[in-house]
C-alpha cells in the first residue's frame, strides 16, 4: 500500500517536472503520429559525419532537449550515440532512436543479423524506427562497400524481399516501426503494393530548395510520415552540386521571414519542414548550433510557409547513382544525372 502511494507520488512528480520543463522551453516540443500509432518527435538529431564528435554532440543534444536521434549502420556513429545517451542519463523510453539497414545486408538472411549488430552498438534491445537506407542492394559482404575493381559490387536482392525480412523484425519487437529512405515514387508504389506492413516513414532529402510538393502529397495520401534529411541542403561539406549558389540558410527569403520571429535562416528551414507536418533532422557538432536548431521548432504563419515554398530550385544535393550502380529518384524532382 505504502509503496504504491510512493510510486504514484513519484509519477506525479515526474509529470509536474515535465510540465514545468515544457512551459519554460523556447521550443514547442512538436510531435507527429506514425501509422503505427507511435509518436515521433518533430525535430531529431542527425549524426552523419564527424564520427569522433558524436558522443559529445549527442550528449549536448539530449541535454538541450532533443529526444529523437538519427543514426545508420554505415555512419559508424551507433557507438557514439550509445555513449552520448548513456552520459545524458535519459530513460530509454523517453528517446526515439532511428537506425538504418545498409546496402551490404539486403539479403533476407542478413537483415536481422545487421539489426542485432546495430542494437548491440546502440546498447538497446529495440529501435523506434528501422529504415532501409537505400532501395539498392550491394553484394552480400562483411564490407560496407564491397568492391568489384574500383567500383562498388552490386547485389541482386529485390528490396521487396528485404522489406519482408524487416517486417519480421517489427513483429519480433526489435523495431517498433519500419520505413524506407531514398525511394523513388515508383519504387515506393511497388513496395506498398507488395508489403504486409506499410512503411511508417520515408526519410529523404527535402528542404526549401527541393520542395517536391506532389511527392509529399503522395505520402500524406498513403499515411507515410516524411523525415527531411539534410534540412539545410548544401551545408554539408561533401556535397558538390549547387555550392556556387550560396548556402540555403542564407537565402534572403528565409532570412527575411526569420526577422519577423527573431529566428535565423536555419531555424526557419526547420520550422518550414515542421509546418508541412514533417520531421526534420539537423546535424551539428557545435553546441551553440545544437541548441539554436532546436529552437527551429516554432510556428510559421501560413503566408510565410507559402513564401518559403517559392524559393524552390528543384535542387538535389545527394544522388550517388553513379557510385551505387542504381538510378535513384528517376521520377522525382531534382534529378539531373
Ligand atoms: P544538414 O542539412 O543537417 O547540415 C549539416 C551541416 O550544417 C553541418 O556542416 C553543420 O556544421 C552545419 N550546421 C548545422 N547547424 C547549423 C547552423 N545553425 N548554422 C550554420 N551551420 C549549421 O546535413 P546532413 O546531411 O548532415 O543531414 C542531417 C542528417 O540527416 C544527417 O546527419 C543524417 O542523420 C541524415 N541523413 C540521412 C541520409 C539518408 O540517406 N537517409 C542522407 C543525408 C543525411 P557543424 O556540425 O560543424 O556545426
Amino acid at each position: 500500500m505504502f509503496s504504491r502511494s510512493v510510486k504514484a507520488a513519484s509519477q506525479r512528480l515526474t509529470q509536474i517536472n515535465r510540465h514545468i520543463q515544457t512551459r519554460s522551453m523556447s521550443y514547442q516540443g512538436t510531435t507527429f503520429t506514425l501509422n503505427t500509432g507511435a509518436k515521433i518527435p518533430g525535430i531529431g538529431f542527425g549524426t552523419w559525419q564527424d564520427k569522433e564528435a558524436q558522443e559529445d554532440a549527442v550528449y549536448e543534444a539530449i541535454k538541450a532537449g532533443y529526444r529523437h536521434i538519427d543514426t545508420a549502420r554505415v555512419y559508424g556513429t551507433e557507438p557514439g550515440v550509445a555513449a552520448g545517451v548513456k552520459k545524458a542519463g535519459v530513460p530509454r523510453e523517453d528517446l526515439f532512436i532511428v537506425t538504418k539497414l545498409w546496402n551490404n545486408a539486403h539479403h533476407p538472411d542478413d537483415v536481422e543479423k545487421q539489426l542485432d549488430a546495430s542494437l548491440k552498438d546502440l546498447n538497446t534491445d529495440y529501435v523506434d524506427l528501422y529504415l532501409m537506407h537505400w532501395p539498392s542492394a550491394f553484394a552480400r559482404s562483411d564490407e560496407l562497400f564491397p568492391k568489384d575493381g574500383d567500383k562498388t559490387k552490386t547485389g541482386d536482392t529485390d528490396y521487396v524481399d528485404t522489406w519482408h525480412a524487416m517486417e519480421k523484425l517489427q513483429q519480433k519487437g526489435k523495431a517498433k516501426a519500419i520505413g524506407v529512405s531514398n525511394f523513388s515514387k515508383s519504387e515506393l508504389e511497388r513496395l506498398i503494393s507488395k508489403a504486409n506492413i506499410k512503411p511508417a516513414a520515408h526519410q529523404m532529402e527535402m528542404h526549401p530548395y527541393l520542395v517536391q510538393k506532389s511527392f509529399a502529397d503522395f505520402h500524406k495520401q498513403n499515411d507515410i510520415h516524411i523525415t527531411h534529411y539534410s534540412p539545410f541542403g548544401n551545408q554539408n561539406a561533401i556535397y558538390s552540386s549547387g555550392q556556387d549558389i550560396g548556402k540555403l540558410i542564407d537565402d534572403p527569403v528565409l532570412v527575411e521571414v526569420g526577422k519577423k520571429y527573431g529566428k535565423n535562416g536555419a531555424q526557419v528551414a526547420l520550422a518550414w519542414g515542421l509546418a508541412k507536418g514533417h520531421t526534420v533532422i539537423p546535424k551539428s557538432k557545435t553546441p551553440s548550433r545544437i541548441k539554436a536548431n532546436l529552437e527551429g521548432d516554432f510556428k510559421l504563419d501560413a503566408e510565410d510557409v507559402t513564401k518559403i515554398d517559392g524559393v524552390d530550385k528543384k535542387l538535389r544535393f545527394n544522388d550517388p547513382s553513379g557510385s551505387f550502380g542504381w538510378n535513384f529518384y528517376s521520377d522525382l524532382e531534382g534529378k539531373t544525372s
